[in-house]
């Protein structure tokens, strides 16, 4: 089914990357919808169209799904069941089993490795007993995340000895976990994958991603060699994981560039601050292939237009400087709208390409 231009497009999430989505609809004739939680939303400043109400909220979603063609998601950290009672109403893309599988940590580790991909070695753990039991199984130095709502390096603490188990059962707030062996990579990179409604794919060029207190911090292409020779490998498996979710809009998997080979860090079932390049460094951005995903339109080429593209992310008072940003004619600033720039907050991005 095509939508046409001029339907209107349904937002779960009001944050960045649900504003440059909207941005990228409205481009191709779309207007949006956004539904999002009271608080600042910077995708509402771009949209025709908002509900404020919380996620769990199943009578204001019932009116939104009413209200829009087609729903999608910009953020995974909601509950599913929610959005499933949506998707008896409404097309949701990607699917809600997507938002199931990649929302849980544990569940997106076994997925992908029951599709052949490579998670650095894990174990459940739901009390102190299980994680003592899996740091005498996985050794040290390891890493403990909580199985849902992480991101950005929240809900994680690292274990140096065996002696760490308590406080850091403690620092993730004592919830559901894996603990996973710390992986000693070269070079982390991420692949971007847009799947049509037909079954039709293209990726991204992978860049170098690098993270600074666990938030990424700069994109850059061409990756290093070692990223570039896994490449291909990494791109067969967010294909095989998406035919498997039967997937349609643009997945992101994080990856390890290892000695050994690619180890899946994890899963987006959505656009990724990785994929930001992608506007002004590829033929057609991430956004504009999510939307043309969901919509059911052919996806556009994913080609890289230059041969070096770099995207540094602002980070909380870094976006003060765009002024000075501005005065390199080449660089391309996006500013999220964002009232306060508090430490470790997405303010924006700037993108060169040469
Ligand atoms: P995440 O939120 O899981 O993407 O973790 C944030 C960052 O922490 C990653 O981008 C890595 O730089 C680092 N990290 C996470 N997990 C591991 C691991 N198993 N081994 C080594 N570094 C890790």
């Amino acid at each position: 089914m095509t939508l046409a231009p001029g339907s209107t497009i349904g937002i779960v999430g009001g944050g960045q990357l649900g504003r440059m989505m909207a941005i990228a609809a409205a481009q191709l004739g779309y207007r949006c919808h956004i539904f999002a939680p009271e608080g600042e939303a910077p995708a509402i400043d771009v949209a025709a169209a908002a509900t404020r109400a919380a996620y769990d909220d199943r009578d204001a979603l019932a009116r939104f799904a009413a209200a829009v063609d087609v729903v999608t998601y910009e953020f995974e950290n909601i509950d599913a069941a929610p959005l499933a009672a949506l998707a008896e109403q409404a097309l949701v893309r990607p699917s809600v089993r997507a938002l199931e599988v990649t929302q849980d940590r544990l569940f997106e580790k076994s997925f992908a490795a029951g599709q052949g991909g490579r998670p650095a070695p894990y174990r459940p753990v739901d009390c102190l007993e299980d994680l003592r039991a899996a740091i005498d199984a996985l050794g040290t130095p390891a890493i403990l995340k909580t199985r849902r709502m992480g991101y950005d390096g929240k809900g994680q603490a690292r274990i140096a000895s065996s002696d760490d188990a308590g406080a850091a059962w403690d620092a993730i707030g004592r919830r559901p976990a894996v603990l996973e062996a710390m992986v000693s990579f070269e070079a982390e990179f991420s692949i971007l994958l847009a799947r049509g409604a037909d079954g039709a794919t293209v990726a991204y060029d992978a860049p170098d991603n690098s993270h600074v207190g666990g938030i990424l911090a700069t994109s850059t292409l061409p990756a290093r060699p070692i990223v570039a020779a896994q490449r291909d490998e990494a791109v067969a498996l967010a294909e095989q994981i998406a035919a498997a979710l039967d997937y349609v809009g643009v997945l992101t998997l994080e990856y390890f560039a290892t000695a050994d080979g690619p180890v899946l860090n994890e899963m987006a079932p959505r656009v990724h601050n990785s994929g930001h390049w992608t506007i002004e460094g590829a033929v057609t951005s991430q956004f504009e292939n999510h939307v043309r995903a969901i919509c059911g339109l052919p996806l556009g080429s994913a080609e890289r237009v230059r041969p070096h593209v770099e995207m540094r992310n602002l980070i909380g008072e870094d976006a003060h400087a765009w002024r000075e940003i501005l005065s390199d004619p080449a660089a391309h600033l996006h500013l999220y709208g964002k009232a306060e720039a508090r430490a470790g907050r997405k303010m924006g991005h700037v993108t060169r390409i040469w």
